[in-house]
């Protein structure tokens, strides 16, 4: 009799397991906006309880009004400015500390094309505001006097970084900002997301794969239930509503592309779009429509967009080859040229 409660038991046991290994795994997906973006969900959960899409949210809301944001007195970003030309420190966490780190060598390694202290200049044009309605009436563009004032208060060798350790928290940078050398982490914002994002889910072990984009930045992560490879497509920078390709990708990458079709604001004849040139304070004028690249981490991707935006084709590549990350190139014109390690992600859709 004992043996038999035993073998009923195990029996009981097992097509319990079995119940939970073969459950179809559930699939959430949501759209939102975020850090002034889109942003869009699409998970594979193997645990329908977990309210993962709504965390990942807050993330991206908090990293906006913690540290990114340039307007809110919250953030980090905000208090740094602040300091500006006060004489006074501002000390960084330990994340900002790191990605401040980072956008330092990249400013570095692109001569100068990618640079975060370019905030004086980008408010001058806020090309952001005027492309999502904000501002009303007629664009006017900065004279060039103005521009010329703006920029000689830029740039990374007026932050002066010192670093600090701290017996808890590690290395930190404290920043002592001259006059005028405002933060914008706009080119980054969305990698660091993909970032925060891509440490949650690892975290989580209900979640088996999913895709998230945070605007033109998307993150691949896991498996797909039925094996076959995550698709990013790349928008047509003369009709972003069409894909001009699709990226394949097995596990995880970040994807980001800059293009001037995303923001961008008319007047005159003129088009105007937010990615500046820091040698001339203007929208930059390197003969590309749009790059996208494909890393293993978001801030890569999300920076190296904006740098070989700023770069052009050749140089950009260079860039995109130092720093061993894919990269796709579309020219005014249309045509496309990518790494090599592209062509085996990319095909051209008719
Ligand atoms: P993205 O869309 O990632 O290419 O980033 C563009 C945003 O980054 C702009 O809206 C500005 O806030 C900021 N930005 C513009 N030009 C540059 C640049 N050359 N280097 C760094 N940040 C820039
Ligand atoms: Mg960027």
């Amino acid at each position: 009799m004992k043996q038999f409660f035993v073998w009923v038991s195990v029996l009981v046991m097992s097509l319990l397991l079995c119940g939970c290994e073969n459950r179809a795994p559930e699939r959430v997906q949501s759209v939102d906006t975020a850090m002034g973006t889109v942003i869009q969900q699409n998970l594979y959960l193997s645990q329908s309880s977990a309210n993962c899409t709504g965390e990942i949210l807050e993330l991206i809301r908090e990293l906006e009004e913690d540290t990114l944001s340039w307007r809110l007195e919250t953030s980090e970003v905000y208090r740094i400015n602040q300091a500006a030309g006060s004489g006074q420190g501002a000390e960084l966490s330990e994340e900002l500390s790191q990605v401040m780190e980072r956008c330092l060598k990249l400013t570095e390694d692109s001569g100068g094309a990618f640079d975060v202290t370019l905030g004086l200049v980008a408010r001058l044009w806020d090309i952001d505001s005027w492309a999502a309605g904000l501002r009303t009436g007629e664009f006017q563009a900065p004279d060039e006097q103005t521009l010329t004032q703006a920029l000689a208060l830029c740039g990374s060798h007026r932050l002066h970084p010192e670093s600090v350790t701290d017996a808890e928290s590690g290395l930190k940078l404290v920043l002592y900002p001259e006059e005028g050398a405002m933060l914008d982490l706009g080119a980054v914002g969305k990698g660091m997301a993909l970032d925060r994002i891509l440490e949650k889910l690892q975290e989580d072990p209900g979640v088996l794969g999913g895709t998230v984009s945070v605007g033109g930045s998307v993150l691949t992560y896991g498996m797909r239930p039925d094996g076959t490879p995550w698709r990013v497509g790349i928008a047509d920078p003369d009709d972003p509503s069409v894909n001009l390709g699709l990226l394949s990708l097995e596990g995880q990458w970040c994807v980001s592309t800059s293009g001037d079709y995303e923001r961008y604001v008319e007047s005159g004849g003129m088009r105007y779009h937010h990615i500046l040139n820091p040698a001339t304070g203007r929208p930059a004028d390197s003969g590309l429509s749009s790059v996208t690249i494909a890393a293993k981490d978001g801030l890569l991707s999300d920076a190296l967009s904006t740098a070989c935006f700023v770069l052009g084709r050749e140089k950009g590549l260079e860039l995109a080859e130092q720093y061993n990350v894919e990269a796709l190139f579309v020219e005014r014109d249309g045509e496309i040229f990518m790494t090599t390690g592209m062509e085996e992600l990319f095909q051209a859709l008719p």
